[in-house]
């Protein structure tokens, strides 16, 4: 594969990406997957999208998991609801990701992704053992199959990102960074963290926002690429700065508005075109 394939996250039937049928569309030579629903995870399901995809020349990089029950409404409701860190929900979950690595490891992908949560920030506390243990569970499904993990950037610091890997000690988990969850979520400049956890990063999210008025109270804005407070062009030359020359998957979280949707995303391909030819000639 090139260097910076440009991709897009994308959805089957759920989930914030650009539908399936737009795929082919936007002739990208990658794409992110959001996990299908459930009764769409078959092996046969997997392999009838796989053919799909063969057929228009794109490469499924990344399966991201996300859960029923899951809303990103406002800051408080995510620490109570996403991922593997609410108590209540974990174990069924923890099911059903080990369901989406097989689903993805059928489609011919090795990386398996998601937002684990708010993980807590201090190791000590409560509940932290037990969010390390179900990550080394998924973790060594993933890797009994040549699978990656990766962990979704925004809900941690980039320092409590890195004690947490430490943590769990196993060589398959990654980061997938999205700049634009730590503008979001105010928990640090994306740029700077990216320089300290750069050496785990093996896939990426281009996406933009602006900081909250109230960082890490409510959130800041979503705002297309190259508008917001990231700094595209910064963020490029980080990426070639740490090596990392793997797949730029667009990122833009309104599939409210299709249309809207796509002519923005047709934009961010540009814009990153442009800043792929002039950082890496
Ligand atoms: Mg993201």
């Amino acid at each position: 594969m090139d260097s910076w394939p440009i991709g897009v996250f994308a959805s089957v039937d759920a989930g914030l990406g650009v539908a399936w049928d737009v795929i082919a569309e936007l002739k990208l030579p990658t794409i992110q997957l959001h996990a299908p629903h459930a009764n769409k995870r078959s092996r046969s399901d997997a392999e009838s999208f796989r053919s799909q995809l063969d057929q228009m020349g794109v490469q499924c990089t990344a399966v991201f998991g996300g859960f029923e029950g899951e809303s990103y409404a406002d800051i408080p409701t995510v620490v109570k609801t996403v991922g593997l860190v609410p108590p209540s929900s974990r174990e069924s979950r923890l099911q059903e990701m080990l369901e989406i690595a097989n689903f993805s490891k059928w489609l011919g992908c090795d990386t398996v992704a998601l937002h684990l949560g708010f993980i807590p920030h201090d190791p000590s506390v409560d509940g932290y053992a037990e969010v390390v243990q179900v990550t080394q569970k998924l973790c060594d499904h993933c890797g009994d199959q040549d699978q990656y993990l990766h962990l979704e950037t925004g809900q941690e610091t980039a320092d409590g990102l890195l004690e947490f890997i430490q943590q769990v000690g196993r060589e398959n988990l990654k980061i997938n960074f999205d700049p634009a969850n730590m503008i979001l979520y105010g928990t640090g400049e994306p740029i700077e963290a990216l320089e300290r956890v750069g050496h785990h990063v093996r896939s990426v999210h281009c996406k933009d926002g602006t900081w909250s008025e109230q960082p890490g109270e409510t959130w800041g804005a979503e705002v297309p690429l190259g508008q917001g407070d990231v700094g595209m062009e910064k963020y490029l030359r980080t990426l070639h700065k740490i090596g990392y020359l793997g797949p730029l998957t667009i990122e833009r979280e309104i599939p409210q508005d299709p249309e809207r949707q796509k002519s923005e995303i047709g934009q961010a391909i540009d814009l990153l075109t442009d800043l792929r030819s002039k950082i890496l000639g």
